[in-house]
């Protein structure tokens, strides 16, 4: 049987989590669902990062110890599987005591002439856990627009990224770590291509306000203590989830599985593409096989920030539209190689259009049909996913997939009027619409991976004697 890994990035539990984590989780949870139903041994992970310096900030300014604040938020990430509907195996958290072991097992499996310790100066974004040189700092705000910067000089650990660019270049250029989309790809190629700096990998155990987990080397020492960079602990969450160092899932999904997706936002991608495979490749570890790489939501065309207030509560939505609704707009209307909007108007406008009156009326209309003949359809379970939708999938347009089967709704609908069955009766109705009873059900299986309870309750209308039932979605 073949075999899928498949991961979320592990976002920090400094707050809440919002509509941009949400799109990731339910990517993530789509692909999950298509393969499991194509026949393959899927496992997919996902959790939360909770070593960072912004937890122990948020955990100051909220006035709690910085274990109460990760427990707190990290609940509220968890809480999103009943929510979204996510079938993750596994919730990794990187706080926890197993982690710390695997983490520091990668730590001491890196090559010994790859981690080395010197003095180091420099400005370091807390919002961003990155260091940056003096030219990308404009009025004390990052890049990214933090002013969270802090001047700082200790020695630390680094890691030799600069042994490891013609490797990592090739590995990206001949597809062996494969990133879609192309832009996002060539993107990564570029950076290499200015060379690549050694990258801090430790910071004091002050700085960090003893928050992390402990170098190995150090962990007992009292004097010069240091915890890992919380990138370098982040990304062993990949491995650490399927119980790393422990054999086992291990070695079942990472190193003897030839499929390790990882899906994340653009604004991850060099940690994922470029230090992430070279401290594999130092530790002799398989590498990520894929890399999904999706955009940024915005909400009424404005940047998702907690000063504007603008935060979208995916708890929230899914209170007042149902988890169905939500998948919905965050595969279809995100374009899933790009940047989207988050805008309710347009929520309400596609569930109305789309949902109530598309796919929800076709249902509906079929169904009446049916039940006027007493129609019986007989179980079905060797479903297969259409060609569009399948072809779509497997390259992340979760977008298109999801245009390509409404056209199959519409011309459902079109072939509908045209032969309009309701001017029948008796055999020559049976006759008539069996087929496009049929052709319900197809659609309905292909729903599974975007829309699991609907196409549930589809499949489990139309197999045995249909009745016309409750309209699936009731227009706003
Ligand atoms: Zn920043």
């Amino acid at each position: 049987m073949k075999r899928l890994y498949i991961t979320t990035a592990i976002p920090y539990v400094n707050a809440s989590p919002h509509v941009g984590f949400a799109l990731e989780a339910v990517q993530a949870d789509c692909l999950a669902r298509f393969f499991r139903a194509s026949g393959y041994d899927v496992f997919f992970a996902s959790g939360t990062d909770e070593n960072s310096l912004k937890n122990v900030q948020a955990a100051e300014t909220e006035g709690i110890s910085t274990q109460k604040l990760v427990d707190k938020y990290a609940k509220q990430f968890f809480d999103l599987r009943d929510a979204l509907n996510l079938t993750y195996d596994v919730f990794n958290r990187t706080s926890s005591k197993h982690h710390f072991k695997g983490a520091q097992k990668l730590w001491n499996q890196c090559r010994k002439e790859d981690i080395y310790k010197k003095k180091y100066r420099g400005l370091y974004c807390i919002g961003c856990e990155v260091f940056y040189k003096p030219d990308e700092i404009i009025d004390n705000r990052c890049p990214d627009g933090h002013n969270t910067i802090e001047e700082v000089e200790e020695e630390n650990y680094f890691f030799r990224l600069s042994n490891y660019a013609d490797f990592l270049y090739k590995l990206i250029e001949k597809d062996k770590l494969k990133i879609i989309p192309q832009t996002r790809k060539n993107e990564v190629l570029s950076f290499i291509k200015q060379g690549l700096e050694d990258f801090s990998i430790s910071r004091s155990y002050a700085r960090a306000r003893g928050w992390g987990v402990p170098v190995p080397s150090f962990a007992e020492a009292s004097e010069d203590k240091q915890v890992m960079y919380v990138w370098f602990d982040a990304l062993a969450t990949y491995l650490t989830a399927l119980g790393y160092p422990s054999d086992g899932l291990y070695k079942k999904y990472w190193s003897n599985n030839p499929n390790r997706l990882h899906i994340i936002g653009k604004g991850i991608i060099r940690f994922h593409a470029v230090y992430w495979p070279a401290m594999l490749a130092s530790a002799g570890i398989s590498l990520p096989t894929a890399e999904f790489v999706h955009g940024y939501i915005t909400v009424e065309g404005q940047k998702i920030s907690k000063s504007i207030g603008n935060t979208i509560d995916p708890f929230a939505l899914v209170k007042k539209y149902g988890v169905g609704p939500v998948r919905y707009y965050l595969l279809r209307e995100i374009p899933a190689w790009g940047d989207g909007d988050f805008s309710e108007s347009r929520f309400r406008e596609l569930y109305n259009g789309e949902l109530a009156n598309g796919l929800g009326n076709l249902t509906a209309r079929v169904a009446r049909l049916c039940s006027d003949t007493n129609l019986s359809l007989p179980q079905k379970k060797n479903f297969k996913f259409k060609k569009a939708v399948s072809d779509n999938l497997k390259i992340y347009r979760f977008d298109q997939a999801l245009i390509a089967l409404w056209d199959d709704v519409s011309a459902l609908d079109r072939k509908i009027n045209d032969e309009k069955p309701w001017e029948l009766e008796g055999a020559k109705l049976k006759k008539v619409i069996t087929p496009i009873a049929q052709e319900i059900r197809e659609i309905a299986f292909n729903l599974s991976p975007f829309l699991p309870t609907t196409s549930e309750k589809i499949l489990s209308q139309f197999t045995g004697k249909i009745s016309a039932e409750k309209p699936l979605f009731p227009r706003i």
